[in-house]
């Protein structure tokens, strides 16, 4: 019945987050089911892992439809979980809103902006209908500060390139913005 997204950049704790948030339904006697895309290649497969090691069994999809069938076949649920449900298509925010309506609690999970600062996919519209939203904060690793951005340290297009503290870093504006600036004057790697 009710709808909660945790957002943030990468490293804010979101997984972890979500799967703390799972695992109370579990300490309860709840059954909980958990929903990741393939896409995210991370974890190791059929579980969902933070980056401090947090794990949880998880089912990995494809596509929105492949939630929305999966639920038709489960009983008993009290609780569904999606992690990085940014990388899933727009048709995600119907099921989302299906599943709140027949009862489930719904706790999703994802980055609020790309790495150049941009709304992340659905999250826009997930963050608008939902009852709760908290927007967690990592560390800026170049200042200490607070961090709302991920920064992607190589200069290229790709808009998701799914990967971890090789590829990205959390940053705060000020340092995500000069770092961006920097870039600039560089040419694009996917251009050369
Ligand atoms: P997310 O899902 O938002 O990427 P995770 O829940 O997987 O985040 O990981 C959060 C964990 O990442 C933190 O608890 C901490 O142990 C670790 N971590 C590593 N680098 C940083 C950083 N710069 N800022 C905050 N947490 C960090
Ligand atoms: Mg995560
Ligand atoms: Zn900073």
């Amino acid at each position: 019945m009710h709808l909660t997204v945790i957002t943030g950049p990468m490293f804010a704790g979101k997984t972890t987050e979500l799967i703390r948030r799972l695992k109370r339904y579990q300490y309860a006697g709840k059954k909980v089911i958990l929903f990741k895309p393939t896409i995210d290649v991370r974890s190791p497969e059929g579980r969902v892992k933070s980056h401090d090691g947090k794990e949880m069994e998880a089912i990995e999809v494809s596509s929105s439809s492949e939630i929305a069938e999966y639920m038709e076949k489960v009983e008993d649920i009290s609780a569904v979980g999606i992690d990085e449900v940014q990388f899933l298509d727009d048709d995600i925010v119907e099921v989302i809103k299906d599943l709140v309506f027949r009862g489930y609690d719904v706790f999703v999970s994802g980055l609020d902006m790309d790495f150049m600062g941009r709304p992340f996919g659905v999250m826009p519209y997930l963050l608008a209908i939902a009852d709760d939203v908290y927007k967690l904060k990592a560390v800026c690793v170049v200042c200490g500060a607070d961090a709302t951005h991920s920064f992607k340290k190589k200069r290229d297009s790709l808009i998701i390139e799914v990967g971890g503290a090789d590829i990205y870093e959390p940053r705060c504006l000020r340092c995500w913005y000069e770092g961006i600036k920097e870039q600039e004057g560089t040419q694009l790697l996917d251009e050369s």
